[in-house]
């Protein structure tokens, strides 16, 4: 008879990750399971940063931000519908989340800012690159200095139970080989559903044709094998559209090339809305362009300040110009039209206010330095705000609300947090604090069961 584990770990993305850390920490013998060749799930492609408010590296820069700040633009930007008691706990757990990161040898350092946001909160890598890849490799050396198993190429398809009991999980592997793993406890962290077109057009027919930035394990698939328990869901029809979405490679245009500077001016050659707000409202006002589509416009300046921008113009689709009359006849728009947008952006830069459209933030430098760049983007499918409701704790709560004892659950499975509209940087943060939770929380359980 083989092993029983304390807590299996579904899913390895940053919730799953995180969790199985902790719990490892806590005293638990883990193991990850996850359906996918590789590790990391969607969490590797998270762009823009972790946002955190009150943290270390905001004082050493001064930055004098808050927990309630945080909590009152996040519940704004969520359309008011978040759920206020998890988002409290989120708000309060995020720097210490930051700590738990830089303990494990993962620093933040460098600060910017997303849309819907008024300070600069949102923490990434100290050269200024994609937060998910460095997340993900410094949590795979705490995987492996902690001798944790991964098993790979391994999905999950049935939570099993005895005696109304958690016994562990049903897996098929990479030939349909189906083994039982036996466990005490389950941390379930499979992500979210933006990659299953057939369950999006379910909750939102009107997304039909449009593209995902997610890769292709973000199937939901975590939900209903929660459901089968009995576990509540919520918000399942909040689904995120990311307004910069580059539409032949589906490669998301990281906010913190706006969080830089960068702006958006239509084919018409003309900005046309706050280029600082939220995803929702940005891609509805990109969708009501004749066109559809946009361009994300940026100087020499705001490249040499982020490493996606280095990237994104190896990938091929970056069309540039050493002067911004070239840029436009490359691009395809009337210089008439595009110099004097130019011009009244870069006044607004030097005044610090945009009379025009009210961008607050991110007025960072004159776009003047060529060479010049544009990449065309349109919205696509990126997060799923909806999910299996949780506690605090990151318990799964029924539809009654009463826990479903020995399952946890973390990151984008869940709902609730992020309301009507998720935020850029807070789910890098809410699968960090909410994968601690859940290992701590399975861990403790498994060991009260020995
Ligand atoms: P989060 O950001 O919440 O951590 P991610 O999308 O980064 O979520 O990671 C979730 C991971 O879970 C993905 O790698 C996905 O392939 C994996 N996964 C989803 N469903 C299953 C399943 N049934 N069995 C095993 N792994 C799963």
């Amino acid at each position: 008879e083989g092993v029983v584990y304390d807590v299996v770990v579904i899913g390895s993305g940053g919730a799953g990750l995180s969790a199985a850390i902790q719990a490892h920490d806590e005293g638990a013998n883990v193991v990850i399971i996850e359906q996918m060749p590789t590790i990391g799930g969607n969490t590797v492609k998270a762009s823009v940063g972790m946002n955190a408010a009150g943290t270390i590296y905001q004082k050493l820069k001064g930055i004098d931000d808050n927990a309630q700040l945080f909590f009152d633009e996040s519940l704004k930007g969520g359309q008011f519908k978040n759920d206020q008691e998890l988002l409290r706990s989120f708000v309060d757990s995020a720097p210490l989340a930051i700590e738990w990161l830089a303990d494990h040898g993962i620093e933040l350092c460098d600060i910017t800012i997303t849309g819907g946001m008024s300070i600069d909160r949102t923490h990434r890598p100290g050269d200024r690159s994609a937060v998910g890849g460095y997340l993900i490799s410094g949590l795979v050396k705490n995987i492996v200095s902690r001798q944790i198993e991964v098993l790979l190429d391994t999905k999950v398809i049935e939570i099993l139970t005895e005696n109304n009991e958690i016994c562990g999980v049903r897996v098929e592997d990479e030939y349909n080989e189906q083994t039982i793993i036996k466990a005490k406890s389950i941390v379930v962290a499979t992500g979210g559903f933006s990659a299953n077109k057939k369950m999006v057009l379910e909750y939102r027919p009107e997304l039909d044709g449009f593209v995902t930035t997610n890769h292709k394990g973000a199937n939901g698939s975590g939900i209903s094998l929660l459901q089968k328990l009995g576990s509540g869901v919520v918000d399942l029809k909040e689904i995120q559209i990311h307004p910069t979405v580059e539409q032949t490679t589906s490669y998301l245009i990281s906010e913190s090339i706006r969080g830089g500077g960068a702006i958006l001016v239509s084919q018409a050659g003309r900005r046309f809305y706050n280029e600082m707000e939220t995803r929702d409202k940005v891609s509805a006002a990109i969708i009501e362009l004749p066109e559809k589509t946009a361009w994300i416009l940026f100087d020499d300046q705001i490249r040499s300040n982020n490493k996606a921008a280095d990237e994104y113009i190896e990938q091929g689709f970056v069309q540039q110009a050493p002067t911004l009359e070239a840029l436009a006849k490359k691009i395809n728009i009337d210089i008439k039209a595009l110099q004097p947008t130019i011009d009244k952006f870069n006044q607004a830069v030097s005044i610090q206010h945009d009379e025009e459209f009210g961008r607050a933030t991110a007025l960072r430098v004159p776009i003047e330095k060529g060479p010049f760049y544009a990449i065309l983007i349109a919205p696509g499918i990126h997060h799923t705000m909806g999910g299996v409701t949780i506690d605090t704790d990151a318990t799964v709560l029924k539809t009654n609300r009463r826990p479903i004892r020995g399952v946890w659950a973390a990151g984008e499975v869940t709902g609730g947090i992020h309301g009507a509209n998720r935020i850029g940087g807070n789910a890098v943060a809410d699968i960090v604090i909410f994968g601690i939770k859940a290992g701590r929380q399975a861990a403790i359980y498994a060991q009260n069961k020995r």
